[in-house]
């Protein structure tokens, strides 16, 4: 028998990794030698793991550097139309190994550290998960801005560089507790500060109505330093930009205006400034009225805008450069892109330049800002929904509430001249909502002022044209649009699998990188003895190394023959990981690992992290079940550690209750590493059945119509409770203490809530789910069977891409064409 290979030399076979050509190599060495000395300021008798990972990000970011000049010199001679990405939220996690699979310099950088006498996954684990983001939405944002990039588009993210990311998980005795994440303590090798495009933005003060028009005064002034990120495409020399501003305060600020505790206080002051890009807020589809999160709002809105008119004014006429005053061609020249409503301050604000500042008459700002605007709708959920209190607004930007009341009341006639003496309507359309406290719903105000609105999935886009904006759609059919989510299949196949990424090059060669439908070739192979072979070999390797993972970092040993049934995503209560445990409790019988974080503030999602580890405690330490299940919940999940999941799954849980997922995007990304997916006919999970061919996942449960159907008859959780016995004696066990002895009523709260407001309907899908599971388990048992779904469920995958989500967008959207040309390389480093 011959040895079993190296991780390094496994890595080597791989040729979707890039050539390892010997000037390459030899380069890289020198170049990391050169980073060492003179940035790390390091020899190698007192350097350590993170010196030599500062010094290989270097030697990789310096053959960033001129591709990403050029592509900025290449937009400013061209002059093409910008798109602009405004998230609150990029959850970009790890740069090192994305960097050096766009540009190909996976192999030799391997071979260069192997060469070095280092290894090149240690190096990489060193390095911080840029943890911009809270989940999906964060994530989305993501992927998005590297299809853009390999896509071709002149476009950027702008976003804000939170000195404190998504909060770093610990489970203590069972509960989750948050630590800060000081994910910049070590500095970013991968940002740029550019304190000389620094900008105010204004907040308070008040506004005056003169014959020339309105003045905002006596405003406090922030100032917003962007820090540049470069965004590489896929091996096509673009490299984008993400900009991300910080918050820094005025060097005479407190000193000038109010100067009270002295300078020293006024020093210490600048803090109060500073905070607005101190932290992330960390609910995942839930909205929290606070001030400081509507200034992080107005902060990225207006620096960012600001941006957007300075580099709209500079434009080439022929080799002249000429200041643009023409404002009504900026929707010819901009696309301004707004990811969920949290940046939707952007549509008064460019109202406000381009009226105030500008001087351009009502009726043409409001055209242009309609027609340069466009909205993501994420979620449906009522408690997500962004409606600002009119008080807070009045305070921290009242320019901003004039416009919105002057938009509003422009709207309104409207809607009376088209639907007249239908006084519901109009409170029902209105931005302002009555009735208690005055609040502005922003999503309102962003289908107002945007020429398209869009669902993250075709039946999430159908639910809101039928529901929550049914009026809009009536008003404005045109504007309403579906562009389903993707991921991009760099990070989530090529880099995170790349085992899979080889044998699938090996039958179909490697242009489904960049066009997955490519994929569908696979369909040739379903038969094939050597590709399924291949296939099964390369997840089991990938379950071995995250079993691995799973012992050295939690001391568990879970059996790699078992099946790897995941469920990672937020924890919340419409994502059902409650089902799930119902499920575990009921059965006994399958290996599970469960990995998820709660907002701090929810009750609920933490009483769920502690049900997990307490059902893992009794289950895991069952002498009986044995090896049979393991439940195990992971720590702090993040980007990173999706990446190490995921390529390990056999089974993906995607088990919301339908109609409450607007996409979902973690169920793409199980679907193209070869898991089944187990879930409900909700979100995207729809569009895989229709990709794969239903029979080929495991759909069960209410549709939506029944979820509607229940709502009309009234949902009775007792009725399910009562008529079947295996899921009252999960509950029952549960409310009894029987998974927390010394604690009998701690899930009293949790079952309270299951049996009598339980609004996503736990018990009505048990039933299903539970014959569902048991087909799994039978299919599983049939390995060369599973493996064939497997293999269809990849060939079926190639939709899921967010190169084609972005190629939609581009078209139907921004009016831009994607392109896989690449630019001109530069004369990189030398
Ligand atoms: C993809 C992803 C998500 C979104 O997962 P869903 O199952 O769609 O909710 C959340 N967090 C991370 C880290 C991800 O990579």
């Amino acid at each position: 028998m011959s040895k079993p290979l190296s991780d390094y030399d496994k890595r080597k076979q791989i040729s979707v990794r890039g050539l390892a050509g010997v000037d390459n190599v030899s380069d890289l060495k020198t170049n990391f030698n050169r980073h060492l000395h003179f940035t790390l300021v390091k020899d190698r008798n007192v350097a350590t793991k993170r010196d030599y990972y500062f010094a290989l990000a270097h030697t990789v970011r310096d053959h960033l550097v001129g591709r990403w000049i050029r592509t900025q010199q290449h937009y400013y001679e061209k002059d093409p139309k910008r798109v602009y990405y405004l998230s609150l939220e990029f959850y970009m996690g790890r740069a090192l190994q994305n960097t050096m699979v766009n540009l190909a310099l996976e192999n030799a950088c391997d071979e260069a550290a192997y060469q070095l006498g280092l290894d090149m996954e240690d190096l990489e684990d060193m390095e911080e998960d840029a943890g911009l983001g809270n989940g999906g939405l964060g994530r989305l944002a993501a992927c998005f801005l590297d299809s853009m990039a390999s896509l071709g588009l002149a476009a950027y993210g702008y976003g804000i560089r939170y000195e404190f990311g998504i909060f770093n998980q610990k489970i203590v005795s069972g509960w989750q507790v948050e630590e800060a994440d000081d994910w910049l303590r070590y500095g970013n090798p991968w940002e740029k500060a550019r304190p000389e495009y620094m900008r105010p933005v204004h907040f308070y003060g008040r506004t005056e109505h003169h014959p020339d028009g309105v003045k905002w005064v006596d405003t406090q002034v922030v100032l917003a330093l962007p820090y540049d990120t470069p965004v590489p495409g896929y091996r096509n020399n673009v490299v984008n930009t993400m900009r991300l501003w910080s918050a820094k305060a005025p060097c005479e600020f407190n000193l000038k205006d109010f100067n009270v505790g002295g300078y020293i206080q006024a020093v210490l002051d600048r803090n109060l400034a500073e905070n607005i890009s101190r932290v992330l807020y960390p609910n995942d589809n839930f909205f929290e009225g606070k001030e400081l999160r509507l200034k992080q709002e107005y902060f990225v809105v207006a620096a960012t805008l600001q941006d957007i008119i300075r580099r709209f004014k500079v434009s080439k006429f022929g080799s002249r450069e000429v200041v643009r005053t023409d404002f009504t061609c900026l929707p010819k020249k901009v696309a301004i892109q707004l990811n969920d409503t949290h940046p939707a301050l952007a549509i008064p604000e460019l109202i406000r330049v381009l009226v105030d500042e500008e001087k351009l008459p009502w009726e043409n700002a409001w055209d242009v800002t309609v027609k340069t605007c466009a909205y993501t709708n994420h979620t449906v959920l009522p408690e997500a929904l962004e409606r600002w209190p009119i008080d807070l607004f009045q305070t921290l930007l009242p320019r901003h509430l004039e416009i919105i009341y002057e938009i509003n009341q422009r709207h309104l006639e409207r809607v009376a001249s088209l639907y007249p003496g239908d006084m519901e309507r109009l409170q029902r359309m209105s931005l302002i909502e009555e009735g208690g406290m005055k609040r502005v719903n922003m999503a309102h105000l962003c289908i107002v002022g945007s020429h398209a609105v869009n669902g993250v999935a075709q039946i999430h886009s159908d639910i809101l044209k039928a529901t929550v904006f049914k009026d809009f759609y009536e008003m404005d059919p045109h504007k309403f649009q579906n562009k389903t989510n993707g991921i991009t299949p760099r990070r989530w196949l090529v880099m995170c699998n790349p085992g899979l990424a080889e044998v699938i090059a090996e039958r179909i060669g490697e242009d489904f990188i960049r066009d997955l439908s490519q994929l569908r070739k696979l369909h040739s192979f379903v038969d094939d003895d050597a590709f399924i072979r291949d296939v099964a070999k390369v997840k089991q390797e990938n379950k071995l190394k995250f079993a691995t993972h799973l012992e050295e970092q939690y001391k568990v040993k879970i059996n790699p023959n078992s099946i790897f049934d995941i469920q990672v995503k937020r924890i919340h209560e419409y994502k059902r990981q409650l089902l799930n445990c119902l499920h575990i409790i009921t059965y006994y019988n399958r290996n599970c690992v469960l990995l998820s974080q709660a907002a701090p503030g929810y009750h609920t999602a933490k009483m769920i992290i502690r049900l997990v580890t307490a059902i893992g405690e009794v289950v895991n330490n069952d002498p009986v079940v044995g090896d049979r299940l393991k439940v195990i919940f992971l720590e702090n999940y993040r980007v990173t550690l999706a990446e190490k999941a995921i390529p390990a799954a056999d089974l993906s849980e995607q088990i919301s209750t339908a109609g409450t997922e607007a996409s979902g995007t973690g169920n793409m990304k199980f679907m193209l590493n070869g898991a089944l997916t187990i879930g409900t006919m909700d979100g995207a999970n729809v569009e895989m059945a229709e990709e794969a061919g239903e029979e080929n996942l495991f759909i069960f449960g209410m549709r939506v119509e029944d979820v509607e159907a229940l709502d009309k008859k009234g949902y009775n959780a007792s009725e399910y409770y009562n008529r079947i016995p295996e899921l009252k004696l999960a509950v029952d066990q549960i409310a009894a203490g029987f998974f927390s002895t010394k604690q009998p009523d701690l899930f009293k709260g949790i079952v309270d809530m299951l049996m009598h407001h339980d609004r996503f309907k736990v018990f009505a899908d048990y039933e299903d789910y539970m014959k569902c599971q048991e087909k799994v388990s039978a299919l599983y048992k049939k390995p060369r069977e599973w493996t064939k779904k497997v293999i269809l469920n990849i060939a079926g995958s190639g939709k899921f891409s967010s190169d084609r989500t972005i190629s939609q967008y581009a078209r139907e959207i921004w009016g831009v064409e994607p392109s896989l040309e690449k630019i001109a390389a530069p004369d990189d480093l030398k």
